[in-house]
């Protein structure tokens, strides 16, 4: 094993929800202007609740493992979000959390993402193209396994998943909402970048901002 690759860790697992909060809060007016444009405008508010609050539950945490981290954020967002991201993060992190071994490298981490990639499309129903958090959140598991398989340290392979959630979110332009609020737009739908997977793009860049620190935090 190559100890100088960076693992992660409960200090990563906090740092990383930290970064979330920090973009939701700088992103949450476009996340609610995109909202506004097929949905019904809350989007940056449930984050911000959502995150706010999950802050809050990780300073009574310590000291905890990298999967506690995220099991508890996860049931956080449950528990305080209303809409349909607040169930959907929800269990993701929490899935994400039960799978997550302390520390994790890229393989591992990837497959927590995976497995939480697989809860949101276990109780969302939503498949690739149909204009959701699962367009973002599919193409950065993919480029992280990638990454990781290849042999690439964290840094690399968490950039490249953040850029590949980046391309999905973009990607969604075009779409049309097969599932959500924004079905019941239909054809109106296109043209509009769909707020859940630019979160998911947010939550992306934040674990690759938070993994690529020199110092790791
Ligand atoms: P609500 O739609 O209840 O107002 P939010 O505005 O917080 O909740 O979240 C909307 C986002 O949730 C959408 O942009 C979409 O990405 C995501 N979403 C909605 N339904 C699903 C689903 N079934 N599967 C995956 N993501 C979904
Ligand atoms: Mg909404």
């Amino acid at each position: 094993m190559d100890f100088d690759t960076p693992l992660f860790d409960s200090a990563l697992a906090e740092a990383w929800i930290r970064a979330i909060a920090a973009a939701v809060e700088e992103e949450q007016a476009r996340l609610t202007e995109l909202d506004s444009a097929i949905g019904d405008g809350d989007h940056g508010t449930n984050l911000r609740r959502g995150f706010d609050a999950a802050l809050t539950a990780l300073d009574d945490l310590r000291p905890a493992g990298p999967g506690a981290v995220l099991t508890r954020t996860g049931t956080t967002l449950i528990s305080k979000v209303g809409g349909a991201s607040g169930p959907l993060y929800g269990k993701a992190f929490r899935a994400a959390g039960a799978a997550l071994p302390e520390p994790a490298g890229p393989a591992a981490l990837a497959e927590a993402l995976a497995a939480g990639l697989d809860a949101v499309r276990l109780l969302g129903k939503a498949e690739p193209g149909d204009k959701t958090i699962v367009d973002a959140w599919t193409p950065a598991v993919a480029a992280f396994r990638a990454a990781a398989a290849a042999g690439t340290p964290l840094p690399g392979a968490t950039g490249a998943a953040a850029e590949a959630a980046e391309q999905g979110a973009r990607d969604t332009v075009p779409l049309r909402a097969r599932k959500g609020r924004a079905s019941y737009l239909g054809e109106r739908s296109v043209g509009h970048q769909d707020p859940g997977a630019t979160s998911t793009a947010l939550l992306f860049r934040a674990l690759a901002e938070v993994t690529g620190r020199p110092d790791g935090r």
